[in-house]
């Protein structure tokens, strides 16, 4: 589904990537772990548009699409939640919501992902009125991944959902995670610190250094290597 090849990205002087290729199998999830600072937020933003390449290419079912703006990105099925959720914080649950269905018309499956979005999470449906940043940071993470749910992606890049979270919220937030994967068939890709439950949900995982991927393996195989229980998993 989608593919890097060979990708470079710099900040000024700085190399964020360095030759990273990587490949996602649609109805997968996907994790990218690493240490902060090894480039996985800029790998994301690579995908979306965000962060030009310098070399290297990126295709989305065939087609390159390091070239297309962010808007076009979207349009095509992908959709990013950014570390730090960016809700917008003065407009309600419901408003926020509808950003997520800027580029859609049909009125009927607005509202059948609006049903689902709210047996979800029906804490989202109890503040459907309420402004978005007075909600708690778990519930703001809720409307940051119901959000992108309305565009109807069909991969989903998560950027460190469990951050900032307290274990039974980040626990919950994963298990809808998977919940999203199996009910859609949304595929998904997913960046995090906490390896343990990142691994733990998904099929395969990479792993990320300065920059670099320098470990691919099932979830489950990751788990049990001993350098990555060294360095991420702190056994
Ligand atoms: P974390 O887990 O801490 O969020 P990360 O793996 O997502 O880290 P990135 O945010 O992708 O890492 O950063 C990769 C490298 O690029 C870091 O060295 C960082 O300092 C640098 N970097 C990121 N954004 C910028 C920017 N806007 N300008 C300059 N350098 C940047």
């Amino acid at each position: 589904m989608l593919k890097l090849k060979n990708v470079q990205a710099f900040y000024g002087n700085i190399q964020a990537l360095k030759n990273i290729s990587m490949d996602v199998k649609e109805g997968e999830i996907i994790t990218l772990i690493g240490a902060n600072g090894a480039g996985k937020s800029t790998t994301l933003m690579t995908i979306c548009g965000i962060v030009p390449i310098r070399s290297g290419e990126i295709l989305f079912e065939g087609q390159t699409i390091n070239k297309m703006p962010p808007n076009k990105i979207v349009a095509l099925g992908i959709n990013q939640v950014p570390e730090g959720r960016h809700i917008f914080p003065y407009l309600t649950v419901m408003e926020n919501l509808d950003m997520g269905t800027f580029l859609r018309n049909d009125k009927d499956g607005i509202k059948q992902d609006l049903d689902y979005i709210f047996t979800l999470f029906p804490r989202l449906a109890e503040r459907r009125n309420q402004a978005g940043g007075t909600l708690s940071g778990g519930e703001q993470q809720m409307l940051a991944i119901s959000r992108a749910i309305m565009t109807r992606p069909r991969l989903l890049l998560l950027d460190e959902p469990s951050l900032g979270l307290a274990p039974i919220i980040t626990h919950q937030i994963f298990d809808i995670i998977k919940k999203i994967n199996k009910d859609n068939k949304t595929t998904i890709f997913l960046v995090e610190q906490n390896a343990n439950l990142a691994l733990n949900v998904a099929d395969r995982g990479y792993v990320m250094e300065n920059g670099v991927i320098t470990m691919t393996d099932t979830g489950k195989n990751l788990l049990a290597n001993e350098d990555v229980k060294k360095a991420y998993l702190g056994i």
